[in-house]
């Protein structure tokens, strides 16, 4: 019998994986993995950075056991290698290039770290990403193009990158600026005729940052300044980070720069989920001194999920609160003084059988009778009500719905909903009940 080369073992699991995995995923984590052919019995894998490795053993650990052997000792038989730099970046010790325009520099927020920033499912790949690009600047992934809505966490990490790149590669000439600080630096440049002081500098960075890019969209005339710039640092491996509200595709930008901005990894910061709504708002109480429960947090973070500067937002308003009136973060004391910023939850699906269950219920009639034909008042009017509901609350059309009632006309279907709407106007009982069965058939 033929044994297993760990070349043989590593296809098979790149087969697998590619299976399992999103196609950007893959082509961003595993397919730039290459296996070394004169590897013995270890498998050699010669990764771009250490970065990757990570990736592969945290997300496909458990996966990679079940076809690379191990070693006696119980680890995996893998060697990993880090593939050398293609082009190390130049430090310039004594460079005497111009120095940040001061006005227009902007400071990283020091709140702003990869320690702060709390991971959960909706952006554990865009701070891995962010991670590797800051530890490698120019030798991962460039340029490195972070979108997602408003309040979740893309200046964060853009900041973040900045605060570890200064600590770590003190040599890096680092720059962070906003879109609109670039634009505004360009203007006063074109001005002052000294632009080309102005591209000298820019030119001369290791690692440029750039919030917000979306207000460049109605720029044109700075749109071409940026892109050369961009063009220049990115042929130099010079890293370049991006943020934006959209992904670069829905820019209202010229084909080329788009083009340009998709050229490295596309990463999008999604809206966190209920678990990670309550670790950041459990961290951020603890950094500003508020005492906050976990069953608070939870009480909280079920009802602001729009997004993390929101949270943030009520988390300042009940500490401010609580120190003014000496008292504890109760859900209480969260009811009194959040409720106008709680967000109501997007629509349930609603189905015409759940709202026929829920309204059998409260009439204590069948679900069988509400679609039947029976005329007898205690359940006619109980079967209206259902066909109100049903109007309201479900995008269908009338004949679709009536058909669910059993088989009944779009004219009954109508005819019950005038009928009870007008009632609902006279009617302070039916009013309440229905405002009920809707709230029950929402949650
Ligand atoms: P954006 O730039 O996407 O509009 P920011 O980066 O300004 O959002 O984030 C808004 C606030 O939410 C900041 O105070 C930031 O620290 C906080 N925040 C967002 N996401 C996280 C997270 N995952 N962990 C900790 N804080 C976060
Ligand atoms: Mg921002």
């Amino acid at each position: 019998m033929l044994t297993k080369t760990p070349l043989d073992s590593w296809t098979q699991f790149v087969t697998f994986v590619e299976d399992c995995c999103s196609g950007a995923e893959f082509q961003n984590w595993i397919a730039p993995i290459k296996c070394q052919p004169e590897s013995g019995d270890e498998l050699v894998l010669e990764v771009p950075n250490i970065f990757v490795q990570e990736y592969l053993l945290e997300n496909f650990g458990k996966h990679l056991e079940s076809f690379i052997p191990k070693r006696a000792n119980g680890t995996l038989a893998i060697t990993f290698v880090v593939a050398a730099p293609k082009k190390a970046i130049v430090p310039r010790p004594t460079s005497p290039l111009p120095a940040a325009p001061e006005s227009h520099k902007l400071a990283l927020n020091p709140a702003y770290t990869f320690e702060d920033f709390i991971e959960g499912p909706s952006n554990q790949f865009v701070k891995s990403a962010a991670f590797g690009v800051a530890m490698r600047p120019g030798k991962s992934y460039n340029p490195l193009f972070i979108h997602g809505g408003v309040g979740l966490g893309k200046t964060h990490l853009l900041h973040a990158i900045g605060h570890y790149a200064k600590k770590n590669h003190k040599r890096l000439k680092c720059h962070c600026i906003t879109t609109e600080a670039f634009i505004n630096d360009l203007v006063d440049n074109l001005r002052s005729k000294s632009m080309d002081k102005m591209k000298r500098f820019y030119r001369s960075l290791d690692l440029l940052l750039v919030d917000d890019i979306q207000f460049l969209q109605s720029r044109l005339n700075f749109e071409e300044e940026f892109c050369n710039m961009f063009e220049a640092l990115i042929n130099q491996n010079k890293q370049i980070v991006i943020t934006s509200d959209k992904p670069p595709g829905q820019l209202k930008l010229s084909e080329r720069m788009i083009a340009r901005m998709e050229w490295g990894l596309v990463a999008n910061v999604g809206v966190p989920d209920l678990e990670t709504r309550v670790a950041i708002l459990q961290h951020k109480a603890e950094q500003k001194g508020v005492k906050l429960s976990h069953k608070v947090a939870f009480f909280i973070a079920e009802r602001i999920f729009h997004n993390v500067r929101q949270l943030e937002g009520a988390l300042n308003r009940l500490a401010a609160y609580s120190r003014m009136m000496g008292i504890d973060v109760t859900e209480d004391v969260v009811e009194n003084t959040l409720s106008e910023l709680f967000q109501k939850a997007p629509h349930k699906r609603v189905s015409v059988d759940s709202i026929l269950k829920s309204v059998a219920v409260m009439f204590g009639v069948r679900v069988a009778d509400l679609r039947g034909n029976s005329r007898a008042k205690n359940i006619a009017f109980p079967r209206q009500v259902a066909m109100y509901l049903a109007k309201e609350m479900i995008n269908d059309s009338l004949m679709k719905l009536a058909a669910s009632f059993g088989g009944k006309t779009h004219s009954t279907l109508l005819h019950a909903w005038k009928k009870i709407s007008k009632q609902i106007g006279s009617d302070e009982m039916l009013r309440r009940q229905i405002q009920m069965a809707r709230r029950n058939l929402e949650s």
